[in-house]
């Protein structure tokens, strides 16, 4: 899960990190009484689940709270990447005297921590590792030893920040960590990281994102779940317990098994090539245990996105044997005709594995409209992307 600058920036707080959390508003109204709360000059940044809000002018000064309410107006509303600006943040303006860039993440490829710091901070660090990858530190973190003052100081030095910031960054560098630690995350950026004026280091913006594996662990993040930024389909799948991800093809995919799933989406976009590109649409995981209910869960999600136009159920019988599956489709059918939901798109159907036979024969004396069977897994590819193009 990843939060908003506001959020990032409470958790920072919370372990002591230096940053001005300031306001939280939704209305330009909200924002002038915000600015005139805080006094002096604000800035109004857009909360959106993306980077670039500056560049893309959601980041703005306003010098009074008129002002204030004037930029929120323009910020409010606006498409950064796709996603709609609805809130904003008022902080007081800070004094920069220099923009860093810092971040801890995995290395999964190494089983490690790393952490990536360069003195070149304020624009995208992807941009400032291509055109002058020397100026990105990255230095790789012990899991076992951690980040202690010394190694802080160790990491400061080798992003190159200047000498005279280094007592004040390393503090900081240690409480970084211990968020992301602490609130079990997988990234933890800060950028800007900037040296203000007065000589303190405070981290000015902030993107984290929670492993929502240790939600169990942390009771309190269920208010930074932010339902309104989620994707529709995505909170209805969560809300199932089904592991889905939206896509935005038009090959509705469902699968048993995450590699499954993952060949099926594969295989999708390659066949597709041949009908002018034609993609998968999502990754829908029903697990082992494929069970009717399941099964018309996922089907209901997957017919609810208006950019499907045929849908791929893709399952290996194992454990869960083809003639459970094919009960578990002929059952999902009815639960979503009883829904009043009815699967009005085609749906190509390929079992394989164990009991493949009979669960063939199920489905074929099922006789379910919109329904075909074919029993490869490139056959059916191809034809679930042909009727999504027709
Ligand atoms: P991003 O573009 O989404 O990464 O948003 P940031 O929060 O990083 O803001 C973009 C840029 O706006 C920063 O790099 C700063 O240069 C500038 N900025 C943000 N907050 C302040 C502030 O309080 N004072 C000043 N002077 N500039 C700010
Ligand atoms: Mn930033």
């Amino acid at each position: 899960m990843d939060l908003m600058e506001y959020q990032a920036k409470t958790v920072f707080a919370k372990h002591g990190v230096r940053t001005t959390v300031g306001e939280v508003v939704h209305t330009p109204e909200e924002a002038r009484a915000a600015a005139e709360k805080l006094g002096g000059t604000v800035v109004v940044k857009a909360q959106v689940l993306t980077g670039g809000r500056g560049k893309a002018g959601g980041v703005k000064l306003a010098s009074s709270p008129g002002e204030a309410e004037e930029k929120a107006r323009e910020i409010l509303g606006l498409d950064i990447k796709g996603h709609i600006v609805k809130t904003l943040n008022i902080v007081p303006a800070a004094a920069i005297a220099e923009e860093y860039y810092f971040s801890f993440l995995i290395d999964r490829a190494n089983r490690n921590y790393l952490c990536i710091a360069s003195a070149a901070g304020g624009m995208e660090i992807e941009e400032v590792a291509h055109t002058n990858p020397d100026a990105v530190a990255k230095i790789s973190i012990d899991p076992a030893t951690g980040v202690d003052e010394a190694k802080a100081r160790e990491i400061a030095t080798q992003a190159g920040y200047p000498a005279d910031v280094i007592d004040a960054v390393a503090p900081e560098i240690v409480k970084l960590y211990e968020v992301f630690l602490a609130e079990d995350a997988t990234l933890v950026e800060v950028n800007p990281l900037v040296k203000l004026k007065d000589g303190n280091v405070e981290a000015l913006d902030g993107k984290v994102s929670l492993d929502e594996n240790a939600d169990f662990r942390h009771p309190e993040f269920a208010e930074f779940a932010d339902s309104s930024a989620e994707d529709p389909l995505e909170a209805m799948a969560k809300a199932k317990g089904l592991n889905y991800v939206k896509l935005d093809g038009s090959v509705g995919i469902i699968g048993n098994g995450a590699g499954l799933v993952m060949s099926t989406l594969d295989v999708v976009a390659y066949a597709g090539e041949e009908f002018g590109g034609v993609k998968p649409a999502n990754f829908l995981d029903i697990g082992g245990g494929a069970s009717a209910e399941v099964m018309a869960n996922g089907l209901e999600i997957i017919i609810s996105d208006p950019q499907v136009e045929s849908v791929f159920v893709n399952v290996f019988g194992g454990i869960t044997a083809c003639d459970a599956v094919a009960n578990g489709i002929v059952q999902a059918f009815e639960l979503l005709a009883g829904r009043n939901e009815h699967v009005s798109k085609p749906l190509v159907v390929r079992l394989d594995g164990n009991n493949a036979e009979e669960g063939r024969r199920i489905l074929d004396e099922a006789g379910l409209a919109g329904l075909e069977r074919v029993d490869t897994m490139d056959g059916a590819a191809k034809r679930a992307a042909e009727l999504a193009a027709k």
